[in-house]
């Protein structure tokens, strides 16, 4: 049967990297939720709509058209046929994309989108909800984690004009907004197996997940 391998797991755990290490490794399409969240929100921005109005944000969830790309080796992501990859990571994005995407409508729209996109499988999928709301019958379901220092340090590295202590506050913020908002609530499934990534570089947590997914 085909192969589902959801990546849970917050910002910073070292999901992307390695997300897309095993979608290589296995021959596998890669597909980043997230960046689906961070493309509604950056046409939400560019049309002016109000972020922290949910009802604003979901009287427009269905207009943005996303096409994205399900290739490891040339991920990219398109809102109105525009090639927005760089947009949305931006600062401004990052900021918002709790807020819109703790929109029911938003979610109801993206989750649909995301199980036709995974249709028979063969796919390593990253997100918060993978596991437990869009693909809770994948055979191998793993969330990442790592201590709020070393998401911290990884993040920052990866920005400028941040620094180690400004990112762990903003994740803290983030993450207990998604962890504690109504609708869906971003939580681990209970049959995800549990990946600290603290003291693992990258190539050993894409071994420990290549060896879940032979098991
Ligand atoms: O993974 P990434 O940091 O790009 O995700 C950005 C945001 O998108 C998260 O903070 C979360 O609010 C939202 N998200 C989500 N469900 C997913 C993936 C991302 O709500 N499956």
């Amino acid at each position: 049967t085909a192969l589902v391998v959801a990546m849970d797991g917050p910002s910073g755990s070292g999901k992307s990297s390695a997300s897309r290490g095993v979608a290589r490794a296995l021959g596998l399409r890669y597909l980043d939720t997230g960046a689906m969240y961070r493309a509604i929100t950056w046409w939400m921005l560019e049309h002016g709509v109000e972020i922290g109005d949910p009802a604003a944000v979901a009287a427009r969830a269905a207009e943005p058209v996303l096409t994205i790309a399900t290739d490891p080796d040339a991920p990219g992501v398109t809102v109105d046929g525009r090639e927005v990859s760089a947009e949305i990571r931006t600062h401004e994005v990052t900021s918002a994309v709790s807020a819109v995407s703790a929109v029911p409508e938003v979610r109801a729209r993206l989750v649909a989108e995301q199980r036709a996109l995974i249709g028979d499988g063969d796919i390593v999928v990253e997100g918060r909800d993978i596991g437990s709301v869009v693909a809770p019958g994948a055979p191998v379901k793993v969330y990442l984690t790592a201590s709020p220092e070393a998401r911290a340090r990884r993040r920052s590295a990866e920005l400028t004009g941040t620094t180690v202590e400004a990112q762990r506050l903003a994740m803290a913020r983030r993450d207990t907004f998604d962890s504690t908002r109504k609708a869906d609530p971003l939580v681990m499934a209970a049959d995800a197996v549990e990946l600290d990534t603290t003291e693992l570089n990258l190539d050993e947590v894409i071994s420990e997940v290549l060896r879940l997914v032979k098991e």
